[in-house]
């Protein structure tokens, strides 16, 4: 794609818009850059934008400016439906995200995670794996650096991989990944998504390019991603299978049995993964056939299964006070994550929910909540609503900050229970993100 002296405009400017501004500009197109928000809302991300000299055009969209460009990419964090956006490409004019943009120069092979949960545990298991292999890679895309800024860099790894969005996925079109894996589907963003159809339709389009030479990891116990196997080509291997009639890992005690198309059967040992959840052994299954398939030697993927300690704000084990456990779920900002989350305890449960509520029904918890929870604590914009859906099934009652709640639930628990925030909501009516809510829950229980 020859961008020299292209009139490109990039919409949405925070970090992804800024490094796609970066690459652009290397590649001698005129950029113009378009965000709603005012120039102190975007902070250092303006001023990245002046200091590279490219124009800004700040607040309400101008049609104008939509109507008049080469090119149009977009950020994950703009819906792809907005007003302009869909004019511009009935006028013709080519709308692409930064995914998109990224793999159109990447010429190494990608393994492309997605899912509703667990992307970036798998991601940094495949990334961990494949480099314990003694391969060089490249780790990105929804997690940490974006994929264009390695582009951008010219480093040249030998498998580049990457956690995928389903807004990345709605702004693609020729993105083939030579692995991907999708881990599991359920209700989430239905603020972006007019229904959960469409959601679990973008999360397909993961495969819309890949040919019989390339691979789709996929949880068999999943019934909605049974539901998209018909449209993929590639070759099929499976996690969360109960049989061995079908090409994949199993999860077999605390260990691992892939068994991958001729190739001889192969064993890993979990004895010492030393991360909490049936879920996780989920992902280290998904990440293993991914890193295989990907070239990583079986050596290098016991080694990181034996020392990958997690990642913070995921099932995070921050202290254990008086016999009381406290984990840090913040990340768990669907239902689907704190269904798992709930399910991994057998000991009696005081649970924080809440934060801003993200447009779908809470009902899927009423059995676990009843079954375990001995304490709900809800807080923020949604509190009412979970109050309402789940309050009456256990012990309940509101908090006005994480601070109160974690007062709250240090004085109902006793010796062998577990505090467990996993809110289920989005961090953004009290908190910058998820890692804020999640440090703030941290020093709450430091402080106890
Ligand atoms: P993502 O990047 O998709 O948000 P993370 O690995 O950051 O996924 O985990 C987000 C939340 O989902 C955490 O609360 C974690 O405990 C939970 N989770 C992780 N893996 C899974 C899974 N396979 N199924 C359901 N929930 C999961």
């Amino acid at each position: 794609m020859n961008l020299e002296n292209k009139k490109v405009l990039v919409v949405g400017l925070a970090r992804t818009g800024v490094a796609v501004a970066r690459f652009l500009k290397n590649q001698g197109a005129r950029i113009t850059a378009a965000d709603i928000r005012t120039r102190d809302e975007l902070g250092r991300y303006a001023q990245q934008a002046i200091d590279m000299d490219i124009c800004l055009e700040l607040g309400p969209h101008k049609a104008e400016t939509f109507s008049g460009c080469d090119l149009i990419v977009v950020s994950p964090g703009v819906p792809h439906t907005i007003e302009p956006l869909e004019e511009a490409r009935k006028a013709g004019i080519p709308v692409i995200g930064e995914l998109e943009l990224a793999a159109r120069y990447i010429n190494q092979p990608i393994v492309a995670i997605t899912g509703t949960n667990g992307k970036t545990t798998t991601t940094s298991l495949v990334g961990e794996m494949l480099r314990a292999s003694d391969l060089n890679v490249f780790v990105g895309g929804n997690i940490g650096q974006p994929l264009i800024d390695y582009v951008d860099s010219g480093l040249h790894a030998d498998v580049v991989v990457a956690e995928i969005s389903s807004f990345q996925l709605d702004t693609m079109e020729s993105f083939r990944p030579r692995v991907g894996v999708l881990l599991n589907v359920s209700e989430d963003h239905l603020d972006r998504y007019d229904d959960f159809q469409q959601y679990v339709r973008s999360k397909g389009r993961l495969f819309e390019n890949q040919q019989a030479t390339d691979v789709a990891v996929l949880n068999m116990a999943d019934r909605r991603i049974g539901d998209l196997e018909e449209i993929i080509r590639s070759q099929k291997l499976y996690f969360n299978i109960n049989s061995d009639t079908a090409d994949g890992v199993e999860i077999r005690g605390d260990e691992l049995i892939c068994r991958l198309p001729g190739r001889s059967p192969l064993t890993l040992s979990l004895a010492n993964f030393d991360v909490k959840g049936s879920h996780n052994l989920e992902n280290a299954a998904a990440a293993s056939l991914a890193a295989l398939a990907a070239g990583g030697a079986q050596k290098g993927l016991q080694r990181t299964l034996d020392t990958f300690g997690g990642l913070p704000h995921r099932m995070q084990h921050v202290k254990t006070i008086n016999g009381v456990r406290y984990y840090n779920d913040s990340k768990a900002t669907n239902v689907g994550a704190v269904m798992r989350s709930v399910e991994s305890f057998d000991a009696p449960l005081i649970l924080i929910m809440g934060g801003r509520d993200k447009g779908g029904s809470y009902a899927r918890l009423k059995e676990p909540i009843a079954e375990r929870v001995k304490r709900l604590i809800a807080m923020g914009e949604a509190g009412q609503k979970i109050l309402s859906a789940l309050g009456g099934l256990t012990d309940s009652q509101r908090a006005k900050s994480l601070k109160e709640a974690v007062d709250l639930a240090g004085q109902a628990a006793a010796s062998g229970d577990v505090v467990l925030l996993s809110p289920a909501c989005s961090s953004f009516d009290m908190f910058t993100d998820y890692a804020e809510r999640g440090e703030a829950f941290c020093r709450a229980v430091e402080g106890l």
